[in-house]
């Protein structure tokens, strides 16, 4: 089999039903910007059909094992093996994440991690990373070998043309790696039906601003009007008003939506970290010398308290 010189392999995470995850639309559309996009794929063929759907010009195909990231280190030196890309591009999720560090440790690549594009120029491909709470882009290249990076999720907008869907069976060689089992699988109940933190579109996160709880309630309401994800800051997940899955920021989740909205947080370089990159901010903040204000698209000066229940009867009447 012929792959194109400037193929890029793309790693796609599955759901364990075996749906393609939400991040595979941006990741092809990444790959298909810089070259030629070939897809890796651990599961049936339903998942292999989406991603020839999404842009892969090919699908290399293995069966999921029930093992924990190893298999899948595997799979992408096996894919690396026949494909021979010029970069490997993988989600910045915790399962994407493991499996990039785990088989770039095992083939010496360098590993790029949490990019926010790619790009290629004369010598080759080229990550930018937004670094320091988004006060710098940097642009970083692996010169000795096909870099892995891994790709935050919602950063990459543009998307690839459906591919005729051409599907390679892929004979994974199994390493004698040591491995954990994975005996059961169980889904987490999500709270609602609210869309998940990463890769939503529309984020709306609440800091120490909303004073209690019982007040944080605010920013749910603002987000189900909105019908937007709901974050948070350290500060108001230290006190307890949520869980730290809502986190948003260094320590917690990284989120790039069209956009965020930000109700009593003063924009820490740690919590900016998580959403600098987001296409559109608006911050509500009772102080006008709040950083959160310098990263701000669109700012109001005044109490959360008094303005958000003002926004949500007009976004209500806008619906209406
Ligand atoms: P504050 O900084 O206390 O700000 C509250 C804001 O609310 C103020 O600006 C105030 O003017 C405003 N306000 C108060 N009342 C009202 C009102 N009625 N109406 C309007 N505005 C009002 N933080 C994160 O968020 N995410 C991280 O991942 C993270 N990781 C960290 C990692 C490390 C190693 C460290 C050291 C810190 C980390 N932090 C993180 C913590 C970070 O430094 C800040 O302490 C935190 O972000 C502050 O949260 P906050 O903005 O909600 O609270």
């Amino acid at each position: 089999m012929e792959y194109a010189p400037d193929s890029i392999l793309v790693l796609l995470d599955s759901t364990p039903e075996g749906a393609l995850a939400k991040s595979s639309a941006g990741l092809l559309g990444a790959a298909a910007a810089i070259g030629t996009p070939v897809a890796l794929v651990l599961g049936d063929g339903t998942a292999a059909a989406q991603a020839a759907e999404l842009g892969a010009t090919a699908v290399l195909r293995a069966d999921s094992a029930p093992v924990i990231t190893t298999y899948t280190a595997d799979a992408l030196a096996a894919a690396v093996a026949h494909v021979n890309p010029d970069a490997v591009l993988v989600s910045h999720s915790i399962e994407g994440r493991e499996a990039a560090a785990r088989y770039a440790a095992r083939s010496q690549s360098g590993v790029i991690a949490d990019a926010v594009a790619v790009e290629r120029d004369a010598k080759g491909i080229v990550a930018r990373n937004s670094a320091y709470g988004g006060a710098y882009n940097v642009m970083s290249a692996v010169t000795h070998s096909a870099p892995v990076i891994t790709v935050r999720q919602g950063t990459v907008e543009s998307r690839a043309a459906a591919q005729p869907e051409r599907v390679i069976e892929l004979a994974v060689p199994a390493s004698e790696m040591r491995t954990a089992q994975i005996i059961s699988v169980a889904t987490a109940t999500t709270s609602g039906s609210r869309p998940e933190l990463r890769g939503a579109k529309t984020v709306v996160s609440g800091g120490r601003g909303l004073g209690s709880q019982d007040q944080f309630a605010l920013v749910e309401q603002l987000a189900d009007a909105l019908g937007a994800a709901v974050g948070a800051s350290r500060a108001a997940v230290d006190a307890g008003w949520v869980p730290q899955s809502y986190q948003v920021g260094q320590t917690g989740v990284s989120v790039s939506p069209l956009l965020y909205i930000a109700l009593g947080i003063s924009g820490a370089v740690q919590h900016k970290a998580g959403m600098q990159t987001s296409k559109f901010i608006v911050a509500i903040n009772k102080d006008p010398d709040a950083p959160i204000f310098e990263v701000a698209d669109f700012g109001i000066v005044g109490d959360l308290f008094s303005v958000v229940p003002q926004l949500i009867s007009e976004i209500e009447k806008l619906k209406s």
